[in-house]
């Protein structure tokens, strides 16, 4: 299943906790205002995004949301976790 990342710019306010969550660095603020009048965050690197949901869980405005579907192109499989040792 692939998974959609989506910010609703309109209701974020620029509180800047995704952009501080974020463990991939994928999330900026914009420098343009939104219709509320506050700079939302934007993902400046997607390519980037695990889909952890992290940044979900922060937003104080539920303004990210991730949608699961199964009819979504697929780019790749994330390769599986290989054994280090030493
Ligand atoms: S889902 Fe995770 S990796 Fe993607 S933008 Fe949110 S916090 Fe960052
Ligand atoms: S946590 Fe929510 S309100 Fe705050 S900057 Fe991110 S998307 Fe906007």
């Amino acid at each position: 299943m692939a998974y959609i990342h989506k910010i609703d710019a309109d209701r974020c306010k620029g509180c800047g906790l995704c952009v501080t969550i974020c463990p991939k660095d994928v999330l900026e603020i914009s420098e343009k205002v939104n219709t509320k009048g506050y700079f939302p965050a934007f993902q400046a690197r997607p390519e980037d995004c695990i889909k952890c949901a992290l940044c979900c869980s922060m937003c104080p405005d539920v303004a990210i949301t991730i949608t699961g579907t199964q009819d979504a192109d697929q780019p790749q499989q994330a390769a599986s976790t290989e054994d280090n040792d030493g």
